[in-house]
């Protein structure tokens, strides 16, 4: 019997995920058996995560080829990989007409691509605002819509992970356009899942806690922010960003087949005494 878990034969689109959680994610739905699309802004970065992925992962055999009338097994790779800002609505739509045209079809979303900008709201500009909530909320619901236009179209259900952050739950100060967008993040999978799930495309959503990525890396070079956050956190440590793959491939998976709108924190328990 397959796994409940088992995503074979499935395509996941990790928006983000040159690095980071969005590699991490990428690399473990690869390893529950989908075969990944990496994307960031960078070509070069984009194609560097693609071939580290396809050098560590067996090829994926699909019998989806047809050859003098009879189907045949090939192998296909595990990762492919394309640069686009998700803030671009027609950079996004050129993408998924590009996979139409090859027969790709993204049966799993994660919208995963965020960026940090920490500012008082008094002294923070229009620009910044705008640029910091239009990639980590606007760029959620131009990528989303456009995976559950075709997912609707073609009947067979679909996944979508938006992540969030803790700030989609408590505010913290100088990251007031993040906590927005964040916040925004949590009403955008209930409002995704209130349209969607009787298409049964099940929209969640994860909250990571402070996970050592890039993004951090200022915060974990303060010594006074990296005691904060070890002695505010039951479990006494940054988490990792492979920490988060079970949640995924959990809510990637038919194992969370009636779970709709939900966001899960993956935050070593920060919430839990807040
Ligand atoms: P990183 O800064 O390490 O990586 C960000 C990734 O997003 C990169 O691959 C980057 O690629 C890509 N990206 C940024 N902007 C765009 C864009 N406009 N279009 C396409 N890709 C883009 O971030 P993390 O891994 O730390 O964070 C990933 C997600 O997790 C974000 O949504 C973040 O808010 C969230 N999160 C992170 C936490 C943490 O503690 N690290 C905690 C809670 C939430 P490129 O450089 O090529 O643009």
């Amino acid at each position: 019997m397959p796994s409940l878990f088992d995503l074979d034969g499935r395509t996941a689109l990790v928006t983000g995920s040159t690095r980071g959680i969005g590699l991490a994610l990428a690399e473990g739905l690869a390893q529950a058996g989908a075969r990944v699309i990496i994307n960031g802004t960078r070509e070069q970065a984009v194609a560097d995560a693609v071939a580290a992925l396809n050098a560590k992962l067996p090829p994926a055999q699909r019998a989806n080829d047809r050859a003098n009338g009879r189907a045949i097994e090939r192998a296909i790779e595990r990762a492919i990989g394309r640069a686009f800002d998700v803030t671009d609505e027609a950079a996004v739509s050129a993408a998924f007409e590009h996979w139409d045209s090859e027969g790709i079809h993204v049966d799993i979303l994660v919208n995963n691509a965020g960026i940090q900008f920490r500012q008082p709201l008094v002294d923070l500009k229009l620009a910044d605002w705008q640029r910091v909530i239009d990639t980590n909320l606007t760029a959620a619901f131009i990528v989303g819509r456009e995976a559950a236009r075709r997912m609707i179209a073609r009947g067979a259900g679909g996944k979508i992970i938006n992540i969030g952050s803790l700030t989609s739950e408590a505010a913290r100060a100088t990251v007031g356009a993040y906590t927005a967008a964040k916040g925004g993040i949590k009403m955008l999978t209930r409002a995704m899942s209130a349209e969607w799930a009787a298409h049964n495309i099940q929209a969640n959503a994860i909250g990571p806690g402070y996970i050592l990525t890039d993004m951090n890396a200022p915060l974990v070079a303060n010594a006074s922010f990296d005691a904060w956050v070890k002695s505010s956190n039951p479990a006494q440590r940054w988490g990792k960003p492979e920490e988060l793959v079970g949640t995924a491939v959990y809510l990637a998976s038919a194992a969370s087949s009636y779970v709709n709108g939900q966001i899960i924190y993956v935050d070593g328990g920060w919430l839990a005494v807040l």
